[in-house]
């Protein structure tokens, strides 16, 4: 279950609503799409599962700043892009 897209899904379910019950000018025409995508988004979180959080590079390893390959803790060059890596304070 994602609880942010279950988040989302409400809130926009609950916005869809308003603006049916309110019949908002020029957005009361979306109500009736945003209590209908809400309601999907609500529903699909259900069975998606929950998401990973950041991704981290391998142990010993970190992200080129350039190209996003990981490179050794230590090297000077990434060895796909050749770009010159910052300094590793440790
Ligand atoms: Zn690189």
């Amino acid at each position: 279950m994602r609880s942010q897209l279950l988040v989302a899904g409400v809130l926009i379910v609950v916005l869809g609503a308003v603006f049916y019950l309110l019949e908002v000018p020029l957005v009361f025409f979306w109500s009736v799409p945003f209590v209908i995508g809400g309601g999907i988004m609500a529903v699909a979180s259900l069975f998606m599962a929950e998401s990973q959080g950041p991704v981290t590079p391998p142990q010993g390893y970190r992200f080129c700043v350039f190209c996003g390959d990981p490179v050794k803790i230590g090297e000077d060059r990434c060895p796909r892009c050749n770009g010159l890596q910052p300094k590793v304070e440790s």
